[in-house]
């Protein structure tokens, strides 16, 4: 399996682990877009949101729940923050592996796209 992220998850590429369990993983973004910038992926290999099943829907309920937790972590829940998830080649997805951005630290821009 060449995919960057599941090469994260099983070690073989280093990052910087936040927080893990059974089926998610959460790690700091290599270029990060906010001094609060993390992923949090799935365990198991998920190309991209247009491929989840109505079986993996209540994953993407936990990646909020890991998000929204390491949002308090970081100190940046009172002053806010987003969550991103891109899709596709117009939704700006690079990695082909589902991740949910956790940014935070710096008033984000207005715009979304
Ligand atoms: P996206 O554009 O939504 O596919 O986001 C992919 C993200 O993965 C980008 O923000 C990259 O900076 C990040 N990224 C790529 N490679 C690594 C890596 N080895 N460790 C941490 N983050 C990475
Ligand atoms: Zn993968």
């Amino acid at each position: 399996m060449d995919c960057i992220f599941c090469q994260i998850i099983s070690g073989k590429i280093p990052s910087d682990i936040v927080y893990q369990d059974e089926e998610v993983l959460a790690f700091r973004d290599i270029n990060p877009q906010a001094p609060v910038h993390i992923l949090v992926i799935p365990k198991r290999h998920i190309p991209s949101l247009d491929q989840l099943t109505e079986d993996e829907l209540p994953l993407i309920a936990h990646m909020v729940e890991v998000a929204n937790r390491l949002a308090k972590e970081e100190g940046v829940a009172q002053k806010g923050y987003r969550l991103a998830i891109s899709c596709g080649q117009d939704g700006g997805q690079v990695v082909p592996h589902l991740h949910l951005h956790l940014l935070g630290g710096r008033r984000l821009s207005d715009e979304l796209g």
